[in-house]
């Protein structure tokens, strides 16, 4: 019974507290009836709620579990680090390993600078690219995601309008809206902020198409600015190398966090030559930037990520549940479509006003043990096996069920 649920109590309290219950994305007020808010403990690609409830989880902490949860290679790194020091008086030597696996694995990559959250890293490409051209400046595509600070989040509450001053928008995949853009900002483009591929919430993911990424390519190029890739959402899941190594365009700067350290702290920003001084002469820092613990967890992740092709792992698991979920919605007639690559798949239902059928959806398949999204972009991991996927897929079915009896 909901009602005497932990969970249930634990809002409560929570609500007493904390502003709205939660801050930001994982608020569960966002979710269907039923999800909870509150997590005991994971293991693999297996969450167990505060009331001890487990499912199949296909959201991997929104991101971060590329491994699967308690990784034990990752945990080991980790523990092994925090016998010897976590937060020092500087660095641990595992920041150089760090960093030298980094340019080593990024072809773009010439330097490397370590953060925490993926707004971190967005915010200081930004800096970065500015004080490298000494312009201001940014192209954003409408509606994309790069972070909760000023000059990005999506609510314009305690914003400014001077914090958004030299922020232009260009819409994703469009080339002339692109190019438009770029001759606003005239002689003071400092950069261009894309995301790996086109994955604002609640629509259909669009991979990025190729003629528009050489475009963004080249108006950077002409104009002497930075391209930002945003890859804080999808690294690590698509191409070891960077997302957009798999279309063949390099950015001069990225942004990482999310999975680099399978759930650990930590994102970085990546560079060039080009910004090299630039990133040394912009103030950038954090209490707990140079933690080693989280550097550990992200040395053994990108090991094992390589190790075992996590990429291709997660593509074939991706696959799987597609090929599973679009039979099971045509059994049962019912239109679904979906999107983005394998690895982060997105499913919604055709004729959907405010996602009603999705939430029937997922409301159902959670109570039969599988932990899918509405509206945001799922994530696969490597902890995810054929028996896994299938598992969901079962939940599905009632899923699809539930759906079908929605008329
Ligand atoms: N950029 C993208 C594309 C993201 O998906 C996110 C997080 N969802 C961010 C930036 C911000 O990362 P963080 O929440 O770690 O600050």
């Amino acid at each position: 019974d909901c009602a005497n649920s932990i969970d249930a109590a634990l809002r409560g309290r929570a609500r007493r507290v904390i502003p709205g219950g939660l801050w930001g994305h994982l608020n569960a007020a966002n979710l269907p009836e039923g999800y909870p808010q509150f997590f005991a403990s994971a293991e693999g690609c297996r969450l167990r709620d505060a009331d001890g409830r487990e499912f199949v989880d296909l959201m991997c902490a929104w991101g971060p579990m590329v491994l699967g949860y308690r990784h034990p290679a990752v945990e080991d790194a980790a523990r092994r680090q925090a016998e010897r020091g976590d937060a020092m008086n500087g660095p641990a030597p595992i920041l150089v390993d760090l960093a030298e696996t980094l340019v080593d694995m990024i072809p773009h990559a010439d330097w490397c600078l370590l953060e925490k959250n993926g707004t971190d890293a967005t915010t200081a490409c930004v800096t970065i690219a500015r004080a490298g051209t000494g312009r201001r400046k940014v192209l954003v595509a409408r509606g994309s995601y790069h972070g909760a600070a000023p000059w990005c989040t999506p609510s314009l509450a305690g914003v400014t309008a001077e914090d958004r001053a030299h922020i232009l928008h260009f819409d994703y995949n469009d080339a002339a809206s692109l190019q438009a853009a770029a001759e606003d900002a005239k002689g003071d483009l400092a950069a261009v902020i894309v995301t790996a591929f086109r994955h604002d919430m609640g629509r259909d993911l669009e991979l990025p198409d190729p003629a528009f990424a050489q475009a963004v390519r080249a108006v950077c190029d002409a104009a002497g600015a930075a391209l930002i890739l945003d890859d804080v959402r999808a690294r690590f899941r698509l191409h070891l190398g960077g997302s957009w190594e798999t279309i063949g365009v390099r950015p001069d700067l990225a942004a990482y966090s999310k999975a680099i350290a399978n759930g650990h702290a930590l994102a970085a920003v990546t560079g060039n030559e080009d910004f090299r001084d630039a990133a040394t002469r912009i103030y950038t820092t954090g209490s707990f930037w140079c933690a080693a613990v989280p550097m550990a967890a992200a040395v053994a992740t990108l090991a094992e990520l390589q190790r075992i092709d996590g990429p291709g792992h997660m593509r074939a698991m991706g696959e799987r549940l597609r090929a599973g979920l679009d039979a099971l919605a045509a059994r049962h007639g019912i239109g679904i479509r979906q999107s983005g690559p394998p690895q982060m798949p997105l499913l919604l239902f055709d004729d959907d006003t405010e996602w009603r059928r999705g939430s029937v959806f997922c409301a159902a398949a959670l109570r039969a043990g599988a932990y899918f999204h509405p509206k945001h972009n799922m994530f696969l991991s490597c902890a995810h096996t054929a028996a896994d996927i299938d598992l969901a897929l079962q939940a599905a079915e009632e899923g699809f069920a539930a759906v079908a009896c929605m008329g």
